[in-house]
């Protein structure tokens, strides 16, 4: 029956009540009102079916639809009540219908939220009791294979590579299948690199049982190894410092394949590492995708001869790298949109985000801050004397200067076309008028090349500093381009800063 109903589109719900109406109706007229109240039924019935099944603009729909159907009918069968009771009775039976729809499908979201809640209580409880069965075939073993200490949790945790075997474990299947689903779910879900780490560095200790876990990101163009994660073990083993051009960390690199201490210490061919390096880590996984090498995660203080851990460390180093190229992709993306495409400097919407915060944090901390404005000047002639590739190389190379020259606090963004425009942060507006002018005399003396050919541009500078009389962050733009304009009215290549008072100061060049 409910395969049925599931079949019926909850749209289709509203049609067949539309339909049932004119039944509904030839029914009270003809038969009066123990007949009536039978199409009644069946009324409520699709409704309350629809409630169960539907989104909520087709239950709404259905919801009306039945309601006018039923008030309708109501309304007709006139032997029973009549005249204002008709009404008032017409009334009662829609906004029953209606309420009832809303009632049940309330009623139905509210169940389905308590049945996830009990599913979610119920993998807890299962997990919790994997972990007991598996504890307990730990005891087993042990005991079996003659040991008379019984490992807790906390020992095994505590217990380096070189400790007791547990040879004799035996997989626990379900418990490696919701660790696994565990980990993938909290590395996949991660795009800030920096929360990522903390999520692999957590999941190795969780997952690997290991006591310590360094995480270091591989740069291809330079061949260098950068920590990514800061050991959260204040007592964690000597630490290994992965050289690429060294010992087993170089064996990694180059073959990229998981090592751990046991495949040094049985493998006679890697046996010869150990010479280079006679205290290796327990493990070092390198993260590659694609035969892309993207990182390295070192992994001391492992449980030594675990079937489970063995078998999880390819599983964790697949994850874990998708998880590390996925973040990077993520942050590649983000910054894209954040930059300006030709130029490389931020565009215009991250240049407002900053700007209002900095004004935020220079009013908060009482300290100057100059908003400096430039536009190229005649450069549309510039564009039509030596075409747009020239153009696009000194937007390219004003942006270059730009950098350099502004010290590292600025906020350099490009504006619009040729306009570039950056925050000082910490700056007087006299200090700003200091290094715009130097900024521009750069530009006038630098020989711009582009193809064999020596080219020249000027721009004119508008300076506006917040509180002088600039009181927010679309006020400091609008006066800065306002001095830029007034320097350009001036005669261009000059730079031109508001005074507090609302005067135009500008320097003669
Ligand atoms: P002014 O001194 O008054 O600023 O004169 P101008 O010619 O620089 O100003 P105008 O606004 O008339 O022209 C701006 C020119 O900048 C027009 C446009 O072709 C050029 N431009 C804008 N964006 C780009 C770009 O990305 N690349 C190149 N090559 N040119 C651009
Ligand atoms: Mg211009
Ligand atoms: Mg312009």
């Amino acid at each position: 029956m409910w395969k049925l109903v599931s079949r019926i589109n909850p749209w289709m719900y509203g049609g067949l009540l539309l339909g049932s109406g004119p039944v509904t109706w030839h029914v009270s007229r003809e038969y009066g009102w123990p007949a009536a109240w039978s199409s009644l039924l069946v009324i409520v019935l699709l409704t309350t079916l629809n409630a169960l099944r539907g989104p909520l603009s087709a239950i709404g729909f259905a919801a009306a639809v039945g309601a006018i159907t039923a008030s309708g009918a109501v309304a007709v069968a006139q032997p029973v009540v009549s005249g204002t009771w008709t009404v008032v009775l017409s009334v009662a039976t829609f906004l029953t219908v209606v309420g009832l729809s809303f009632f049940i499908h309330a009623r139905k979201v509210e169940a389905e939220f308590e049945v996830a809640e009990l599913q979610d209580k119920l993998t807890d409880r299962l997990r919790a009791l994997y972990e007991l069965q598996r504890q307990a075939t730990e005891v087993v073993s042990s005991i079996n294979s003659g040991s008379a200490t019984l490992l807790n949790d906390s020992d095994r945790m505590n217990r380096t590579s070189g400790g007791s075997s547990s040879s004799g474990e035996m997989i626990n299947y379900p418990m490696l299948l919701l660790s696994l689903q565990d980990m993938a779910r909290s590395i996949a879900s991660n795009l800030d690199m920096d929360s990522l780490v903390e999520t692999v560095v957590r999941t190795a200790a969780n997952l690997l049982k290991c006591t310590d876990c360094q995480v270091y990101v591989w740069n291809a163009a330079t061949r260098t190894l950068t920590p990514a994660s800061v050991t959260a073990a204040p007592d964690a083993p000597t630490k290994h410092v992965a050289r690429p051009d060294h010992g087993v960390t170089q064996w990694v690199i180059a073959n990229r394949q998981i090592i751990t201490r046991e495949d040094l210490e049985k493998d006679y061919a890697l046996r010869a590492l150990l010479d280079d390096e006679p205290n290796p880590p327990d493990a070092l996984i390198p993260l590659a995708v694609g035969g892309e090498l993207l990182g390295l995660v070192v992994l001391h203080g492992m449980p030594a001869n675990s079937q489970q851990v063995a078998r999880l460390l390819p599983i964790f180093a697949t994850v874990c790298a998708l998880g590390v190229k996925n973040a990077q992709l993520f942050q590649r993306i983000e910054e894209m949109a954040r930059r300006d495409g030709l130029t490389g400097l931020w565009n215009r919407a991250t240049f407002n985000e900053s700007l209002d915060r900095l004004t935020q944090q220079a009013r908060d901390q009482q300290h100057p801050l100059c908003v400096v404005m430039s536009d190229v000047d005649h450069f549309k002639k510039f564009n039509d004397s030596f075409g747009h590739q020239a153009g696009d190389h000194v937007l390219r190379e004003v942006a270059r200067l730009w950098k350099a020259a502004l010290p590292d606090s600025t906020v350099v963004a490009r504006y619009g076309g040729e306009e570039f425009i950056a925050i000082l942060p910490n700056t007087n507006v006299a200090r700003a008028r200091e290094l715009a002018e130097s900024l521009r005399e750069e530009l006038q003396a630098y020989p711009l090349d582009f193809d064999g050919q020596e080219l020249h541009v000027t721009a004119s500078f508008g300076i506006a500093e917040l509180n002088r009389p600039a009181a927010d962050a679309t006020e400091l733009v609008r006066l800065a381009d306002e001095a830029m304009y007034a320097a350009k009215k001036s005669g261009r290549n000059r730079v031109c800063a508001h005074g507090s008072n609302g005067t135009l100061i500008t320097a003669q060049t």
